[in-house]
């Protein structure tokens, strides 16, 4: 095991910060907690997954003289972590049941040298035996992270755990300070008296992740929403992403599917066996595997930070577990994407498992919040947080009823139409049953029950089935129908909905969203390459080499440097070492380490870039000579739509003067036209399907550089 010694020759924490971490501010209650632990005393520290966390404890440890011990209960971050502290040049090291005796002396001739200053210890090492050679005096401060997992509501809770109290004595005088992503009352007290916590100071975060985007996709047919989750991972080429599923037969199927339509996925679900497991891991890890379709037991062992978007194939059980699996995307703080799908047949399988669970009422009443939320019709991170006890000021713009408000109408007549229905069968049938008696379909087991001699057979024929389905979950919401988990998952009609079915009562739905059109599905992985713009570019060659230099070092490659930091870098354009520096994410360690691979990198591609200036030059110079596109192609020895796309940034540029007598004004107008409809503007191929493929590529091409140029472009979004 090769370790190495920091020199901590530095000693403020904003020192610290950018000269180990490479970050210029701290974010918000970060620098409290520091203030807090250096003054020696006891915290509880609440942030979500992803608000950095580590910083907190990592910075006053390398403050203090001694080691610091970081108690986790899961194994599998401890490796992790580790690791990245190493990768910052700090001396860490895990002791936990998987080190061998040579290991193992290692660590412990480190800290009797003094040159450790982090052990990450799990707290069944501490409890049992403990370390018999660790003195108490060489530890100056006990960090207790995932702190969830030591309250008895955690599901990893233990009953040794109740042990941990000891600990608090044995090292009276260190700071013991928790860390938690959970944060529910019950545990937060919970934890404070599982590790005896002397009248500790709570922090607590914004549980806010700004940086996820909400989308939330009702009652698709099954086959649309393969082709949309297979367009929506298309469009996001080389990004990790995670699809959960309620079964784990359905996660070998999706992955089944999605790997037919040429993705790169695998399934991963706990009846796997352990190899399997953590060989999916690995990859996804490394970014071997780009989409795993997994249970929910995938991922809370894992820290990578460039997960770019989380997908639910089905309804979660409840808000917390689904915002857990959310935070799991973009926790470098990048933006990223979360999609929900779910229908009406999910939350009939949830229900079902929940009458076999041991507290039917919790449950059932957090699967009502999930579901209010999955229908809500305001901003929807206002009710996500809101759950949490957080009230936003503002809509946040970041989710999907944000960006196409519903539109509401008055539904009392088709409330009132599916509530007699329902009544007219005696209450016995579910909600696919009701929709096809309403729509008047002729199946079989409607003829089978005589449901087509009843008074509303047929009624809301108008009313397409999806549409309809919709309805009903509004209605579940408003609490005039109640689903029976007893009697077959049918409707059964509450007393509420008597003043409805009486008219005396109104009721209000929502418009059923139509598809976005930017979820269309699009053949892109040809054409792509071409269409990227430079800095895209750029940052893909960078990944490329973050991935060879992660492979030789043997870590994930968001442990060399993070998406967040290859996007700055991508940026700033670093030249020289000092302003490597500047980039954010850059501690002196790793610039010393990758500054040469990264600047040959970004220089390469910069003198490339220099190299298709010149061409343009050419290009204009023929250009003004009188010469012809063809003509210009042809003495060139390019393609003409190259000629072309020269013409066009030339023509942004503001080195050529006008387009006149390459394009027709027609053509213009006819780009123009379907500019509001067209989602991705940077790409061609979606302008020249949208335009029934009667406008030629270079045509396009040179619109909407005349249409970027008088910033019509930018007014439509
Ligand atoms: P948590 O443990 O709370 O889930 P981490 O400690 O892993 O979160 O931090 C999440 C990410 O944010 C990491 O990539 C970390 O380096 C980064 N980060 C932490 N503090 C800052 C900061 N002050 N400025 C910029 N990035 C930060
Ligand atoms: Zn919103």
């Amino acid at each position: 095991m090769a370790l190495m010694l920091y020199l901590c020759v530095m000693n403020t924490p904003e020192s610290i910060l950018k000269e180990v971490f490479g970050y210029d501010e701290f974010r918000p209650k970060q620098r409290e907690i520091i203030d807090h632990i250096l003054a020696k005393r006891d915290g509880l520290v609440l942030m979500p997954t992803g608000g950095g966390k580590s910083v907190c404890f990592q910075i006053p440890g390398l403050l203090f003289d001694g080691l610091t011990l970081v108690v986790s209960p899961l194994i599998s971050l401890m490796k992790d972590q580790v690791e990245a502290l190493r990768a910052n040049g700090i001396s860490a090291a895990f002791y936990n049941s998987s080190l061998g005796a040579k290991e193992e002396s290692d660590v412990r001739e480190l800290v009797e040298t003094k040159k450790l200053k982090f052990l990450y210890v799990s707290p069944e090492r501490l409890i049992g035996g403990g370390i018999p050679w660790l003195k108490d005096e060489d530890v100056s401060f006990v960090a207790v992270d995932e702190a969830h997992c030591v309250s008895m509501w955690g599901h990893d809770f233990r009953p040794e755990y109740t042990q941990l109290k000891l600990l608090r004595e044995r090292w009276s005088n260190c700071p013991f300070v928790a860390f938690t992503a959970t944060a529910d009352k019950v545990t937060r007290k919970d934890i404070v008296e599982q590790l005896a916590l002397r009248r500790p100071k709570t922090f607590v975060s914004s549980f806010d992740r700004k940086n996820l985007s909400l989308k939330v996709r009702p009652q698709m047919p099954q086959k649309d929403k393969i082709r949309e989750m297979v367009s929506f991972i298309n469009r996001r080429p080389h990004q990790s992403g995670i699809v959960y599923c309620l079964s784990r037969k359905e996660t070998e199927a999706l992955a089944d599917k999605l790997q037919a339509a040429g993705i790169d996925a695998e399934a991963y679900h706990a009846g796997f066996s352990a190899n399997v497991r953590s060989q999916v891991q690995e990859d996804f890890i490394n970014d071997k595997t780009q989409v795993v379709c997994a249970t929910i037991a995938f991922g809370m062992g894992i820290d990578k930070s460039n997960v770019r978007w989380v997908m639910h194939y089905n309804m979660p059980k409840n808000i917390e577990g689904y915002y857990q699996e959310i935070g799991r995307a973009g926790r470098d703080g990048l933006p990223s994407d979360t999609v929900l799908y779910f229908s009406m047949k999910d939350i009939v399988m949830l229900s079902k498992f929940i009458d076999d669970s041991g507290q039917k009422e919790l449950n059932r009443t957090k699967l009502d919040r999930m579901l209010q939320y999955a229908e809500a019709t305001t901003c929807r991170r206002r009710v996500l947080l809101s759950y949490f006890g957080e009230y936003l000021k503002e809509d946040c713009g970041n989710c999907d009823i944000c960006d196409h408000p519903p539109v509401s109408f008055d539904g009392t007549q088709l409330a009132q139409m599916a509530l007699s229905a329902s009544i007219r069968t005696n209450e016995k049938v579910g909600t696919n049953m009701l929709v096809n008696i309403l729509r008047g379909s002729a199946n079989s087991e409607v003829l089978a029950h005589e449901y087509d001699k009843i008074k509303t057979y047929g009624v809301g024929k108008m009313v397409s089935f999806r549409d309809w389905k919709h309805y009903i979950v509004q209605l579940l919401n408003h609490g005039l129908f109640e689903l029976a988990y007893d009697d077959g998952f049918s409707l059964k009609v509450t007393a509420a909905a008597k003043a409805v079915l009486q008219g005396k009562k109104a009721v209000q739905l929502t418009k059923v969203p139509e598809e976005v059109s930017s979820e269309k599905p699009v053949k892109v992985r040809s054409a792509r390459e071409q269409e990227q713009s430079p800095d895209d570019l750029l940052f893909d060659r960078l990944r490329t080499l973050r991935r060879k230099l992660a492979t030789a070092a043997k870590i994930p490659p968001y442990q060399v440097f993070n998406d967040a930091t290859l996007r700055d870098m991508v940026m700033i354009k670093p030249t020289t070492f000092e302003r490597f520096l500047d980039v954010s994410g850059v501690g002196e360690y790793k610039a010393n380490k990758y500054a040469h691979d990264f600047l040959a990198e970004i220089g390469g591609f910069q003198k490339n870039k220099k190299k298709a200036s010149d061409t343009f030059k050419k290009t204009l110079e023929l250009f003004s000579k009188g010469l012809s596109p063809k003509q210009i192609a042809l003495d060139r020895d390019l393609q003409v739509t190259t000629i072309y796309s020269h013409l066009a940034s030339l023509y942004v540029d503001g080195r050529l003067n006008s387009l006149e007598g390459l394009i027709e004004e027609e053509s213009i107008h006819l780009v123009r036209a379907v500019l509001p409809k067209v989602e991705e503007k940077k790409k061609l191929k979606p302008f020249y399907e949208a335009l029934n493929e009667q406008v030629p590529y270079h045509e396009i091409r040179l619109a909407l550089a005349y249409l970027e140029k008088s910033g019509e472009l930018e007014n439509v979004s």
